[in-house]
């Protein structure tokens, strides 16, 4: 009998195919999961039927060997992606009951691979958020907790904490996040598991609920890096709906197994050395250093001067292109309206009662910086800002080949923390806001714990389009952390 807690995605494809087990046993085992942990709350919408339906759909396919690449795994999926169909609601009231007629592109190329939809994970409301706490649909749990106090509730991290709450407690086998400025790799570093920003364009945006569309970029949350490569395979595609999406070769993401880490330079950035970077995370930095060594790269101290300025330019320029985005959700087209005979009252009452605090905050300020007389101080000079960043990368980018930091300044935190101050709360994505600002691929992966056993993450950036090397080094770490 195989132990289905046990298995990764590339394992459970090995059984699957084997007939060792079938999708619908899979599957079955992953429904009872969630509804067992459903205090977790990760997922706003569960869609049982259909997972059990595709299971049935898999395992015939596999019976007449005709499976695709991921047939009859059991995935979960942010439900920032618009599915056929089902309710999607990008955590806000506002979408309370939007039910799309067209299936975002990422979730597409899944089914079509043939992955299965156990349900919509939850989200911080728009992705707005570092802790998973800005949900209409309430808070999600981390399943973790502090050595010394077993009984505190932390945040699973923002904004896929959904899926990243489901993948580390094991109730789904992977799931797909969105990152703008960290919200795959955070919410993986605060759960012990593998999150993977692809490169901007690397993935198509088309159904996939805006947020800051210069930003936006869809990527896996998974237990291992090669599940992040096998997910990120499906996923990735250049599409005519999205005339941001990438019309480059993509690669086969496996290859990363035979990229050789001896010979590669590692840039450690001296500008991540922040004030405020928690001392435990500092030591699994360093160790990891020490690993790349051991591999036999050539470590390299790298200058990104403009490293202070990314999260201030990223809180004007995510805002700016939110207040646009945003303003689509006007009672009118879409989901919640407050009924009203004056127009203009019914737009106002409907957004005054759709959206959340949070992201009533950030289009304040979006519209505020886009504003006449505050454009030019604001938004143009962040843009500015940005060019400046990437530049900082291109150049240290002749010198090394991949980079090194932690993924965040500190751990998984207790639910309720950080919520008085919203600067507080937005320092968390200190680390991990350039890279999303200059477009380049990033991954979190596990590599040490703090004295309270909870996880702490690094994070390798590498050259635009360049996942494979970024998935050779995650995989490096995996293998050499020994746990
Ligand atoms: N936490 C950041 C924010 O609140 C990033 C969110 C994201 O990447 N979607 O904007």
């Amino acid at each position: 009998m195989t132990e289905f807690s046990k298995l990764s995605i590339s394992s459970a494809i090995k059984g699957l195919n084997n007939k060792d087990f079938t999708s619908v046993e899979l599957t079955q085992y992953y429904i009872e999961k969630i509804q067992e942990n459903s205090n977790l709350n990760c997922f706003i919408t569960p869609t049982f039927e259909t997972a059990l339906e595709m299971a049935k759909k898999s395992d015939e396919n596999i019976t007449k060997k005709k499976q695709r690449s991921l047939e009859g795994i059991p995935i979960g999926m942010k439900d920032l992606f618009c599915t056929n169909g089902t309710r999607t609601t990008a955590g806000s009231k506002i979408l309370e009951n939007f039910i799309p007629f067209y299936e975002s592109t990422v979730s597409e190329n899944l089914w079509n691979s043939g992955a299965i939809m156990l349900g919509k994970t939850n989200m911080d409301e728009f992705a707005m958020g570092s802790a998973n706490t800005t949900s209409f649909f309430g808070n999600v749990i981390n399943p973790l907790n502090p050595k010394s106090s077993k009984n505190s509730e932390l945040v699973p991290g923002g904004s896929s904490g959904g899926s990243a709450s489901a993948v580390c407690s094991g109730l789904c086998m992977g799931a797909t996040g969105s990152d703008t400025g960290g919200s795959i790799r955070q919410p993986a570093s605060f759960c012990g598991i593998v999150g993977l920003k692809p490169t901007y364009g690397r993935c198509s945006r088309f159904g996939m609920i805006a947020f800051a569309s210069s930003l936006d970029q869809a990527g896996p949350i998974t237990k291992t890096v090669e599940d992040s490569a096998l997910m990120l395979q499906s996923m990735a595609s250049f599409d005519q709906k999205d005339s941001t999406s990438s019309r480059k070769k993509i690669p086969n993401f496996l290859d990363f197994k035979n990229i050789e880490i001896k010979g590669k330079k590692i840039g450690i950035p001296k500008e991540y050395l922040i004030d405020g970077l928690n001392s435990e995370i500092r030591r699994v930095w360093d160790q990891g250093v020490n690993w790349f060594k051991s591999e036999g790269a050539e470590i390299v101290d790298i200058s990104l001067p403009h490293t202070n300025s990314a999260l201030p330019a990223y809180y004007i320029i995510a805002p700016a292109e939110a207040s646009a985005n945003l303003a689509r959700y006007d009672g009118i087209r879409y989901g919640f309206r407050e009924n009203e005979k004056d127009i203009k009252e019914l737009y106002e009452k409907t957004r005054g009662k759709g959206f959340g605090k949070e992201v009533k905050r950030r289009l304040m300020i979006g519209t505020y910086v886009l504003s006449a007389g505050y454009y030019d101080a604001y938004y143009l000079k962040a843009l500015k800002v940005r060019k400046l960043i990437s530049n900082d990368f291109e150049e240290v980018f002749k010198s090394c080949d991949l980079i090194l930091t932690p993924t965040t300044p500190n751990v998984a935190f207790p639910i309720g923390e950080k919520q008085t101050d919203p600067i507080e709360m937005y320092l968390n994505d200190v680390l991990t806001v350039p890279a999303s600002l200059a477009g380049l691929p990033a991954i979190s992966v596990p590599s040490g714990f703090n004295d309270e056993m909870l996880p702490i993450g690094l994070q390798i950036i590498g050259r635009p389009f360049d996942e494979i090397s970024v998935l050779s080094a995650g995989s490096m770490i995996e293998r050499l952390r020994g746990f």
